[in-house]
């Protein structure tokens, strides 16, 4: 209930609302705090006013690293404005701008066709406007999503319509940017030189600013060297050395990509690795998971090129490791944005059926009860397969990650098991892979019949490696029960299963989890303990 003192509700007024647009761009924190003040003044029923802020809140959030907390703002702004439908230029225009907000949110969460779906309905609501840089604006969106998408060639194409149509209206830095996409989907389709020519164009343009010329300077040296042209690439490089400010973050790991590829054409591997190695530690502690996975795999070839063989087998499998976990957090966060699209579509379903409950539609009421039902279970089913191993159904790595930071928030035993199975390679290659796949389920279901009873939490660690968190478990009690486990197993009988195969064998290793320790360091020691059981001959349990 509103205060008979306090002054009446105003909307903010647009030049609020544009100092706010910049606000959230520049310091999304800051925006942040003065959105979420002014949204809890605002009434409920002030349609565009507050479709306008929790637009600008949704992006805030998206900015600040929050993009699924955005995308409940920004439905519900889009919600707001269908019901308030209007056909005025400020109610169109503000469509239009949750569209691409929308579009923009998706697009960090990776989810580039509904990104795509949102562009499209930003350039309807745009072309509706006759505002032509909006529509330019959401065309270009779209070519960056279809390019996304995987599809260079059709990129490539809407590109080249809005290269003119952004210098007519004398939009340079757009103009920039459309070069600059131009060449990436070129060199995406191998075609380096004329990617490098694109990269040269959108430099003209950058003037004298320090940060588009290394980022166009470095594409195009990447374009060069994948040209073969590698003396050139460096060439082009050299000269930014000079510029001030000194280069930071993504654009100085961006200057290495392009230099050690130079460098490794021309064989000068010593200089390569280092400038990867330096590019490596520089991203990993900026936390530039895209850029160390990277800078790892050059390393890896500049190593190989050297004769480092041992090296580079080292470096390349800890690339191999961080991409498989940039491919997990991939998967994990388009899930989470399902499941908000799917909650916030619940939730107006369920106001749906509201209605229809009241006029007695009952046939209608029921179909839309058994769709969300339906939806229900789908998404239950793949949040369930997102954390299980598709070959075994055990947990997989993603879900024991987590499960071993929960158990090791608490004060209780526990001892991490690590088995691994004995000549595996040996299986495979005299029976076939077939054959090694049906050794690895008959394993799983071994072992969560051993595991599941008994509360432990059984897991496929990759590969032909199982892990066990046997909580609760004092080390004699693990240490009895894993030689339980490998006995048994040992004297499997496999004859029918795998003709052929007489036994089956595992090592495993045991560590107790010491109270403050991390989940990490608890798994390196199991992993040490396994080493050991494989060196003492195998077939046996380690602590
Ligand atoms: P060790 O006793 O030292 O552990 O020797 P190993 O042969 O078991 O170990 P190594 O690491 O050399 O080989 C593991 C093999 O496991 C190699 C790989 O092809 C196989 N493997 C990994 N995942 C699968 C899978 O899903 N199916 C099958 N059939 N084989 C797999
Ligand atoms: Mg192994
Ligand atoms: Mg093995």
């Amino acid at each position: 209930m509103l205060n008979a003192l306090s002054p009446p509700w105003v909307p903010p007024p647009a030049a609020e609302l544009s100092r706010l647009e910049s606000l959230v761009a520049e310091r999304p924190a800051a925006a942040l705090a003065e959105l979420d003040g002014l949204l809890s003044n605002c009434p409920d029923h002030a349609g565009l006013p507050r479709a306008q802020l929790l637009r600008l809140r949704g992006l805030a959030r998206a900015h600040g690293a929050r993009p699924l907390d955005g995308l409940g703002d920004l439905y519900r702004a889009r919600d707001l404005l269908a019901e308030s439908a209007g056909a005025a230029p400020e109610h169109l225009q503000a469509r239009c701008q949750v569209e691409r907000a929308l579009s923009v949110n998706h697009e960090q969460l990776g989810s580039y066709d509904s990104a795509l779906i949102h562009a499209e309905a930003a350039l309807q609501l745009a072309l509706r406007l006759g505002d032509g840089l909006d529509e330019l604006n959401a065309r270009l969106s779209i070519a960056v999503l279809v390019s996304r998408l995987d599809r260079p060639e059709e990129g490539l194409a809407l590109y080249a319509e809005l290269e003119p149509a952004y210098a007519r209206l004398g939009q340079t830095r757009k103009r920039l940017a459309v070069l600059n996409n131009m060449g990436i989907n070129l060199k995406n389709l191998g075609r380096y030189e004329e990617a490098a020519t694109r990269y040269r164009e959108a430099k003209r343009l950058a003037g004298e600013d320090a940060l588009l010329q290394r980022v166009l300077g470095a594409n195009e040296a990447e374009a060069l060297a994948s040209a073969g042209h590698c003396e050139a690439a460096l060439a082009v490089l050299e000269p930014l050395a000079a510029l001030l400010p000194a280069p930071a973050g993504p654009v100085l790991a961006q200057l290495a990509t392009a230099r050690g590829l130079a460098l490794r054409g021309l064989g000068r591997w010593a200089e390569a690795c280092e400038v990867h190695r330096q590019a490596l530690l520089h991203a990993r502690e900026l936390g530039l998971r895209r850029a160390e996975a990277d800078h790892m795999l050059g390393l890896a070839l500049a190593q190989q090129g050297a004769g480092l063989h041992a090296q580079a087998f080292a470096s390349l499998q800890s690339h191999m490791a961080l991409e498989r976990a940039l491919f997990d957090e991939r998967g994990a966060q388009r899930l989470a944005a399902l499941q908000v699209q799917h909650a916030l579509e619940r939730a107006r379903h369920q106001a749906e059926l509201h209605r229809l409950r009241h006029v007695e539609l009952q046939g209608l009421h029921e179909d839309l009860e058994r769709a969300l039902a339906d939806k229900d279970r789908l998404l239950a089913q793949l949040a369930q397969q997102s954390r299980t191993d598709g070959l075994t159904g055990l947990a997989n790595r993603r879900h024991l990650e987590l499960a071993l930071a929960e158990v090791c928030a608490q004060p209780q035993g526990l001892v991490l098991a690590l088995l691994d199975i004995d000549h595996f390679k040996s299986i495979n290659d005299r029976l076939g892979h077939p054959v090694g796949d049906v050794v690895l389920r008959r394993l799983a279901q071994a072992l969560q019949a051993q595991a599941g009873p008994a509360g432990y939490f059984a897991a496929r660690y990759g590969g032909e490696e199982f892990c066990v968190l046997l909580t609760g478990a004092s080390l004699p009690m693990a240490l009895a029960w894993a030689e339980t486990l490998r006995a048994d197993i040992a004297a499997m009988v496999w004859d029918e299963l795998a003709g052929g195969l007489s036994q089956v064998t595992l090592s495993i290793g045991l560590a107790a989890f010491e109270p403050g320790e991390a989940g990490l360091a608890l798994l390196t020691r199991a992993d040490a303990a396994l080493y050991r059981a494989k060196a003492q001959g195998r077939n046996r349990v380690q602590a």
